[in-house]
């Protein structure tokens, strides 16, 4: 089919083929030059302080923006979730997988968003990769923000769909867009985040509810960074005023809910052709029951106290105001910050000062886009979010750094 074949004497000169370590090794180097290799540090956590090489620094890199994760009842009802159930799930949910702590899980799910039925996943991104791909295929169109987290773009591939990308946020690209190619299929999806996990803002949730519903369009959100802090924990689609005109919502357990798992929130059809056709669903173990028993725990916090679901929100706010930065509009506040190598840098001085806020490169930002990004916690002390805003506005020099969402 006009592939190079490649000879064994090319095998031994070709570096696409040289040995498997070589490749791994050659690969690592080419990224450590440009800034752009990863490396996992060990981080001791207990709750809000991180252990870095021997030094307590207090994290703004945790998306765990309740702190539940370390919350008393949250933990104990993943222990007790454990001594009833044990600690697996033991088979997919269709087999022997499906215990009851799954079940009036969903039934939670379900009532926080509004829908008539809940399907959990084992995790956010299967999520996404097991329902868009069952809901579109190779004859249908999707269109998704150009910012949107890799799972969302990995999904929109999985399924085979044509696939647009419109401009972050701009209801005018997005309009012509589906306007212009509507038409030509027989079904459309559209998948935008709530809350932007790297940049903080929030999608135009009301004008895309009105779009989609002009065009005959499928509407999907991911809420992963919207649940728990945001319309009184019940997320962005409820912030916005516009849960009821969203058919199709999508989120992870594994933020504000400190557990771990993936969720759509549908109608029952919805539901059920997803809980029979997703892949990701069938063929995956069900969430174990520790994750699901802290995460029914986790919404229950969200419904009892909804002042605590406000905290992050109106900390990176006072953040935001000492630096004169535009308003966050959710706990996560980016700081671009350019090119890879001085928002290390960049991360490394506030690591100096005691500050875990970890540096964002590509190929999870755009080119050009390095930044730190700072999450905001209920439990954060406000004098610390005081020194933090100091810090960075007298040592980083603010005025190199713009805004991602102006
Ligand atoms: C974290 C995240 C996911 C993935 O969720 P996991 O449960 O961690 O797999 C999906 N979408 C967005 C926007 C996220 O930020």
């Amino acid at each position: 089919m006009g592939r190079k074949r490649y000879t064994p004497e090319d095998n031994n000169e070709s570096l696409a083929v040289q040995s498997l370590d070589q490749f791994a090794s050659d690969k690592l180097v080419q990224l450590e030059r440009i800034s752009l290799r990863r490396v996992l540090a060990e981080s001791a956590r207990d709750g809000l302080y991180v252990e870095r090489g021997g030094r307590k620094l207090l994290s703004f890199s945790c998306n765990d923006y309740l702190n539940l994760s370390h919350h008393p009842a949250v933990k104990a009802a993943a222990k007790a979730a454990i001594e009833v159930y044990g600690t697996g799930a033991g088979a997919s949910r269709l087999v022997t997988g499906n215990h009851p702590l799954l079940v009036a899980l969903e039934e939670k799910l379900a009532r926080l968003k509004g829908t008539e039925a809940a399907c959990v996943f084992g995790s956010g991104y299967l999520a996404n990769l097991g329902v868009i791909a069952t809901l579109v295929g190779k004859e249908d169109l999707i269109l998704i923000d150009r910012l949107s987290h890799a799972c969302i773009h990995a999904g929109a591939q999985l399924s085979g769909a044509s696939t647009l990308v419109f401009d972050h946020n701009d209801m005018n690209h997005v309009a012509s867009l589906l306007k212009a190619n509507r038409g030509a299929y027989p079904h459309a999806l559209l998948i935008t985040e709530g809350v932007f996990s790297m940049d903080g803002d929030r999608a135009p949730l009301k004008a895309l509810a009105t779009l989609c519903r002009d065009q005959n369009c499928w509407f999907m959100i991911d809420d992963a960074h919207g649940l728990g802090v945001v319309g009184d924990g019940r997320g962005s689609a409820a912030a916005a005023g516009c849960a009821a005109d969203i058919p199709l919502h999508m989120g992870t357990l594994s933020k504000a809910a400190g557990s771990y798992g993936g969720y759509l929130c549908a109608s029952k059809p919805v539901i059920d052709l997803v809980k029979t056709r997703a892949r990701t669903f069938i063929y995956s173990t069900g969430l174990p029951p520790a994750s699901a028993g802290a995460a029914i725990a986790a919404l229950d916090i969200f419904e009892q106290k909804p002042e605590l679901t406000r905290l992050p929100l109106s900390k990176a706010q006072n953040f935001t105001q000492r630096l004169g930065l535009p308003l966050a509009q959710s706990p996560i506040v980016p700081l671009i910050i350019g090119e890879p190598e001085a928002a290390l840098a960049a991360s490394q001085l506030l690591a100096e000062e005691g500050f875990l806020v970890t540096a964002i490169r590509p190929p999870t930002v755009p080119q050009g886009t390095a930044r730190l990004r700072i999450a905001f916690s209920a439990a954060h002390p406000d004098a610390e979010i005081e020194r933090l805003a100091d810090v960075i506005g007298t040592r980083l020099g603010l005025s190199s750094l713009c805004p991602a969402s102006s």
